[in-house]
């Protein structure tokens, strides 16, 4: 009733069906707190009932049925030979006891059941969705959805728990305590009751009107605080601006152009919300007095126009709680949809019907008029990769930023699969393998390391949770961590806070190294880091990377010379084609593409390498 603005729309009736339906491993339990509702309801009708009988029983009036048939229980024990009206009196009162003691037991039973099945659906779905997460394609990660990750995990799954509690517990409780006070009206006065619940709505207009005009202008005075913290934003960002072009007064005017719409509307919702309660009260005494009127009329007792009117007033709540339940739906429905898009996914990578586990030495990594694009319409970012390595070649990849080359080496451990052609180990195709066994054949050094909140033992042992303290060590050395590691405080079990912050760049790429060699993959796939080092941490890297590429196929996107000079083959990427290939020194007798990034990133450099020229 507080807000007819929208209708469910058939999308949301969906979603939010589709998130009650998690709620079906626990129907017993719902089962039951609809028992309890139930019962809340009735003793509310109790409630009334036994309210009638005391008062009638202490201040005199029609015998009520309640103290008739406590008299009689009474004289059936006693006799009628001790203080008779007292111990009535106290038997009508202890009925009255147990009716409120019956509704606080039945609220909490069945509060505490529907809030026990929404945490545990709340629960469920944010571990289903953090699993999703770990699971998703690579193709869903780009930078920026980190935080709407984040939020979904967290903030959209607490709207629902929210959604699912208030929304079931108002409809399991509150009809029936509607119904519970309804039907004490009707037993009171039937002709009374009729009439009052044809009018009660009316009482409730001021809510409707007002709480409707509450809600609206609350949403456009959020609005406009967005929009004054932007202006802000931008004349503070953009101080030199404002103050070059002269444009402070122009601000200034549409800064107090929002304020003014924002003051405007703080005030609409003050009067809105300082008229609801006067005018309830106004429409409720009068409807009071009408009651009062009739009641001189039809000669109720005053213990029935108490009544009359406290069940009236009982009402009130169930209505309101009612007519919110749409908008409750609403809310949960949208963060729903936000979480179901993400279970949603269907992950293409994942393994194929008959996919068998990958054994054994590899001969040949072939790239087979390998094509790739991001998504339909987007552009192609690889186009027609013909190539091949054999083991324990070192293939440097080389190329302008966005000329495709992190994207060719994430075909490998099939991050993505191509739109076009094959990548074949052996002559099989990587998608006849089973992923996991796939992935092991293959190490991983990114540019940015990731490290963990944990000890480094644990750090360098991430994707081999059994490796023995000789096999870190033993990583850890040819990565050229060891010494650094054992000046640690705790040495190996020294806990790398913050993500690392402590650890200098070059020791990062270092222990990022050692966990990619305890695996001992036959395939290295290196991301050089472009971040400059100091000379020292440059030349422990280089030495980490030479011992690491030792006995290894390894695609590295290079960035440093001693790679690309020691490298076999040089692939040159230009805007997703293989522009140029061969060794460094025929590629710079070219005097092509290669030829032109070499004098640009690297004849400066070249001393700081820390490698001759061959
Ligand atoms: P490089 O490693 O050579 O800098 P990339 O393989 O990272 O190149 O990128 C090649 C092209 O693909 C670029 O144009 C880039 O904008 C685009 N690209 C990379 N990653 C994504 C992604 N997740 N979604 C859409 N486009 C992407």
């Amino acid at each position: 009733m507080s807000d007819k603005s929208r209708k469910l729309t058939a999308q949301e009736k969906r979603i939010y069906l589709r998130l009650l339906a998690r709620t079906r491993p626990y129907a017993g339990r719902l089962a039951l707190a609809v028992v309890f509702g139930m019962l809340f309801g009735g003793s509310v009708f109790g409630l009334l009932f036994s309210a009638k009988g005391g008062m009638a029983q202490v201040f005199g009036g029609r015998a009520t049925r309640l103290q008739e048939s406590a008299d009689a229980w009474l004289q059936s024990w006693y006799g009628g030979n001790l203080d008779h009206d007292l111990l009535l009196t106290v038997a009508v009162l202890a009925v009255l006891l147990l009716f409120i003691a019956l509704r606080g037991a039945t609220f909490f039973l069945s509060k505490y059941l529907i809030e026990w099945v929404a945490q545990r659906v709340v629960m469920v779905l944010r571990n289903d969705l953090f699993g999703k997460i770990l699971h998703l394609p690579m193709l869903y990660f780009t930078g920026s959805r980190t935080g709407e990750l984040m939020s979904r995990t967290l903030n959209d799954t607490q709207l629902i728990e929210r959604g699912i509690t208030e929304v079931i517990c108002d409809l399991v409780q509150q009809p029936f305590v509607l119904l519970g006070a309804a039907t004490y009206l009707f037993f009171i006065d039937l002709r009374l009751a009729a009439i009052s619940l044809a009018v009660f709505p009316v009482c409730l207009l001021p809510i409707a009107v007002f709480g409707k005009r509450v809600r609206r202008h609350s949403k456009a005075g959020q609005e406009r605080i967005a929009d004054l913290a932007s202006i802000q934003q931008e004349a503070i960002g953009g101080a030199a601006i404002v103050r070059a072009f002269g444009t402070e007064d122009r601000e200034q005017a549409r800064f107090e152009k929002h304020s003014f719409d924002f003051f405007r509307r703080q005030i609409k919702i003050t009067a809105s919300k300082a008229a609801i309660n006067p005018l309830m009260e106004f429409f409720s005494v009068l409807a009071a007095c009408a009651i009062l009127l009739y009641s001189r009329h039809a000669g109720l007792e005053l213990s029935d126009i108490i009544l009359f009117l406290g069940s009236m007033v009982l009402m009130y709540d169930p209505v309101k709680k009612l007519s919110r339940v749409h908008l409750v739906v609403q809310q949960s429905s949208a963060a729903a949809e936000r979480i179901f898009a993400i279970l949603d996914v269907v992950d293409n990578v994942a393994d194929l019907p008959g996919a068998r586990p990958l054994h054994g030495p590899i001969s040949e990594i072939r790239y087979e008029g390998v094509s790739f694009t991001y998504g339909a319409g987007k552009p192609q970012v690889l186009d027609g990769i013909d190539s091949a390595a054999r083991s324990g070649e070192l293939v440097a990849l080389v190329g302008g930023s966005g000329s495709g080359k992190t994207t060719l080496v994430n075909l490998l451990p099939r991050f993505f699969d191509p739109v076009a052609g094959h990548v074949r180990l052996d002559g099989r195709d990587l998608r006849e393998f089973t992923l996991e066994s796939l992935r092991r054949h293959i190490g991983l050094v990114t540019q940015e390391t990731i490290l963990f909140n944990d000890t480094v033992f644990h750090n360098v042992a991430y994707g081999e949770p059994g490796a023995t303290r000789e096999q870190v060590v033993a990583a850890a050395k040819k990565a050229h961590a060891h010494d650094f590691i054992q000046a640690m405080p705790q040495g190996y079990d020294t806990v790398i806070a913050e993500r690392g912050l402590l650890l200098s760049g070059g020791q990062r790429q270092r222990l990022a190294i050692a966990r990619a060699l305890l695996r001992n993959p036959p395939i290295l796939i290196l991301d050089e880091a472009t971040s400059a080092l100091d000379t020292e941490s440059e030349r422990a890297v280089q030495l980490a990377l030479n011992e690491a590429m030792q006995g290894r196929t390894v695609f590295a996107i290079a960035h440093r010379l001693s790679t690309i000079q020691r490298a076999d083959q040089i692939l040159v990427l230009d805007r997703g084609r293989i522009a140029e290939r061969g060794r460094h020194a025929e590629l710079l007798a070219r005097g092509g593409i290669y030829e032109r990034l070499y004098r640009m990133q690297f004849e400066n450099q070249a001393p700081d390498a820390g490698v001759s020229a061959p």
